[in-house]
């Protein structure tokens, strides 16, 4: 496995092809620093020993020990685990630990690689070549992110009907040797950090959309792709620091004919296989929610108590309905997460069937409990927000600059009259409400809230899947049984029935 200093020395080693604010820069420049130090610690936390259960596995594919998120799930202890590191590494760092995509798309397309070489009977080798893949990718402890959400165009359009081809990531041409695609991704996390980019379809696909079935891993750097960088850095701190300083990065990913050969391509025209592909990436994804939201939970609670407690209204009874309230969705978020890894299976639900055996045997977490949890705890960050506008007061909007807290001619002012709590120094307390701007005022506490919102599919999403997967009918036929109506039936739900 590698260090820290290790991957970011093959960063550095990487061509310029990301532009950020108008110019080329590296991987290694000095606005990633924070993005790096994110990243970073899922190398520093891997090494240490009381981590190895939760952070690092042992491959299925070689024997070798491996960082946990270039494994593939391999049975439920693995999908707790999972849920469990996600959820210490983003108490950690204080949010996003931005390498989930990575362990998300690569258990996703182990799974869809197979089954799609299955039904073309041995005429393609996607699950082989992917295997090759993920083998170096696991022994060279690589960094993944996953391209999957288009531009989309017309949302209301399918993409072989958009006036732009483009809309959605497709083959424009298929050669000998590979594939020729082009598209953009965008909203794709950590891309400008990551060695490894994995492309995965979006959406459900018809026949006539077979060329945007498409899958396939190629460098950050290659050839035909150009990333479009946003960096999102706190205000900078010269005087006070925080104890972590987070920073996070989001990438259009243009494919300009990009060339893919064909050991890269894991499915390329497959359209069922396709839909099936962009469901489980996200059912995958929202299982990681169910550890990054109750840690972003954990750190919601932790504020929202110490606002409460420098202004003194700690004790008070309304606040204690609010921290209530968000420790309920913090642990109902990660009990659903908790449920869907116990009930993991290498199974997928197929509409109008139910739940299938699907892969070459690896475990895929439940989905009405992913979806679930993913939905209740997203959807829940603005209120979040909203408890702690509420506890702290304005103070968050119009505190004073650090420099002022410098300068002898208003120091000591300053602290004189920040101070609100007499129990606690006045120089924490200023400390705490630098952070509190940082989490609700700053352009990054806003783009943490969308992701929140939208990361993993926009709550219809979670909301289609849970309502079209969930037996509604055997709901209506028990309530029949209950109220006396014709054709109910009384052991519907029992277990001895499912
Ligand atoms: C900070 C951040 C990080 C992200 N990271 C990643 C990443 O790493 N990788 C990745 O692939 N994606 C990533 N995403 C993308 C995320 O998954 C999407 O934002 C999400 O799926 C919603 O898609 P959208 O943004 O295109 O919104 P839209 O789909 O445009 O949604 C906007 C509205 O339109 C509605 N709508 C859309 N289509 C239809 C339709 N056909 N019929 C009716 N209503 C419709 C939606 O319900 C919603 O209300 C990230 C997003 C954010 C904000």
């Amino acid at each position: 496995m590698r260090t820290k200093e290790e991957y970011i020395q093959g960063l550095s080693k990487m061509k310029r092809n990301l532009y950020c604010d108008g110019e080329l820069i590296d991987r290694t420049d000095e606005l990633h620093k924070e993005c790096l130090d994110v990243m970073g610690t899922t190398f520093e936390e891997a090494q240490r020993p009381e981590n190895q259960e939760l952070m690092t596995a042992i491959s299925h594919l070689t024997g070798e020990r491996i960082n946990r998120f270039n494994h593939i799930h391999q049975n439920t202890h693995d999908l707790h685990m999972k849920q469990d590191m996600t959820r210490m590494l983003c108490q950690k760092v204080g949010g996003c630990i931005q390498r989930c995509m990575g362990i998300d798309a690569t258990n996703a397309v182990y799974n869809v690689s197979y089954e799609a070489d299955k039904q073309n009977n041995g005429a393609t080798q996607y699950h082989e070549n992917f295997k090759k893949w993920l083998t170096r990718f696991q022994t060279e402890d690589l960094v993944g992110c996953c391209a999957q959400t288009d531009v989309k165009g017309d949302r209301l359009l399918r993409p072989a009907d958009q006036p732009n081809p483009g809309a959605y990531v497709y083959i424009k041409e298929r050669l000998k040797d590979g594939i020729v695609v082009s598209g953009c991704k965008v909203h794709i996390s950590e891309a400008s950090v990551a060695d490894e980019v994995l492309v995965v379809p979006t959406r459900a696909l018809r026949e006539q959309d077979k060329d945007y079935a498409v899958a396939f891993a190629i460098p950050g750097d290659w050839d035909g792709l150009k990333q479009v960088v946003t960096i999102h850095n706190l205000r900078k701190r010269d005087h006070f620091p925080r104890g972590f300083m987070p920073g996070s990065t989001d990438s259009y990913m243009i494919f300009d004919d990009c060339f893919v050969p064909w050991e890269r391509v894991f499915l390329a025209g497959e359209y069922q296989h396709g839909g099936v592909l962009a469901l489980l990436f996200a059912l995958f994804h929202r299982h990681s929610y169910s550890g990054c939201k109750p840690a972003i939970g954990d750190v919601v609670l932790g504020t929202a108590a110490l606002a409460a407690e420098m202004n003194n209204i700690h004790k008070q009874s309304h606040v204690r309905e609010k921290l209530a309230e968000i420790i309920l969705v913090t642990e109902l978020g990660y009990a659903a997460g908790y449920t869907a890894s116990d009930l993991g299976k290498p199974e997928v639900y197929m509409p109008g069937v139910g739940f299938i055996p699907y892969g070459p045997g690896s475990y895929i977490p439940h989905s009405i409990y992913c979806n679930v949890g993913r939905c209740l705890s997203g959807e829940a960050v603005w209120r979040e927000a909203e408890i702690l506008c509420d506890i702290s007061g304005g103070v968050a909007a119009t505190f004073p600059h650090e420099k002022e807290f410098v300068n002898p001619e208003t120091k000591d002012l300053l602290l004189k009259y920040t101070k609100r709590n007499e129990n606690v120094p006045a120089e924490d307390q200023a400390q705490f409400w630098r952070f509190l701007g940082d989490t609700l005022c700053s352009a990054t506490g806003g783009i943490h809230n969308i992701g929140s919102y939208h990361g993993g599919g926009s709550p219809i999403m979670e909301q289609i899947a849970i309502t079209t997967q969930y037996d509604i009918e055997a709901r209506k036929k028990l309530v029949r049984y209950i109220s006396g109506m014709s054709g109910g039936d009384r052991d519907v739900l029992s277990p001895s029935k499912k």
